[in-house]
């Protein structure tokens, strides 16, 4: 897989230009962060990136093809391909609905595909089972109801829901925001582990430096829809960081 944006731009309004002449690329199996203070653009990328809003200026590829194409079976495709956690994973489980049934709603849609890493030939609920195993869930959860489930819980469903297609790109959109720090951790640690194990790509998204520190290989800083810094995370301390990036670094105190 990989990713290349060029001179992205957004504008909501006359006034209200969300990106500006964002450029970057992806490639295969990094976890690259995006960090920025809140109105900084972040969101509005995301929703992009996953065909969810349109956008005029610039080009956006995906392995080599323009996104958001306008032949079906590729536009399938694409959708397949790309997956996304959102902050609020109650948005993504149906609250009448037992957790089995939103959980395998991603594969009732692609019915001709089978993920790899679970065992074959498995009943449709063997399947979900399997599923939550893997995000660390007990698998007499696919029984419960949302309202049922912590807030940590419910993120590592809608992670599970999300890896269920094998996207080979997973855009978080700040996944661990409304957690508590603990339950923050634990969840950046099963994200960092399924990305190792299944060399799937992440876009990490957060307004908090240090989990974008923990999880990510490479930084780019959003600042008012301007890119104004890309490093990799090794270089995060270096003099020459964007005074912008020593001040997130600063308030979030990790230095
Ligand atoms: P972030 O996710 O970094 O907080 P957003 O992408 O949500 O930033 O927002 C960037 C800017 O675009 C903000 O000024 C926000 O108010 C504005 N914005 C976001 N979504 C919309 C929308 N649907 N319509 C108009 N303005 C929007
Ligand atoms: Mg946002």
């Amino acid at each position: 897989m990989s990713l290349m944006i060029e001179d992205l731009s957004k504008q909501y309004s006359k006034n209200l230009r969300a990106l500006k002449n964002i450029s970057f690329s992806v490639q295969k199996g990094e976890c690259i962060g995006i960090v920025g203070e809140s109105g900084s653009g972040k969101s509005t990328l995301a929703r992009i990136l996953l065909g969810l809003e349109p956008f005029k200026e610039g080009v956006i590829t995906f392995n080599g093809d323009p996104i958001a194409p306008r032949n079906r079976k590729l536009l399938r495709e694409y959708r397949k391909n790309v997956q996304m956690i959102f902050q609020d994973a109650t948005s993504t489980l149906n609250p009448k609905l037992p957790i089995w049934r939103s959980l395998l709603e991603p594969l009732e849609n692609y019915k001709d595909f089978y993920p790899s890493f679970v065992e074959k030939g498995l009943t449709r609920m063997e399947l979900a089972e399997q599923l939550l195993e893997i995000v660390g869930l007990e698998k007499q959860m696919v029984h419960r109801f949302p309202h049922e489930l912590s807030g940590g819980q419910k993120q590592r469903v809608s992670i599970a829901r999300a890896i269920s297609l094998e996207p080979s790109l997973l855009v978080c959109d700040e996944p661990t925001a409304s957690l508590d720090v603990t339950v923050q951790v634990q969840i950046l640690k099963l994200l960092k582990e399924l990305q190792q194990k299944t060399n799937m790509t992440v876009l990490f998204i957060s307004h908090d430096i240090r989990a974008v520190a923990y999880i990510c290989e490479r930084v780019i800083v959003l600042k008012n829809g301007d890119l104004v810094d890309e490093f990799i995370l090794d270089d995060i301390y270096d003099e020459e960081r964007h005074p912008y990036t020593k001040a997130l670094i600063q308030a979030a105190s990790i230095d």
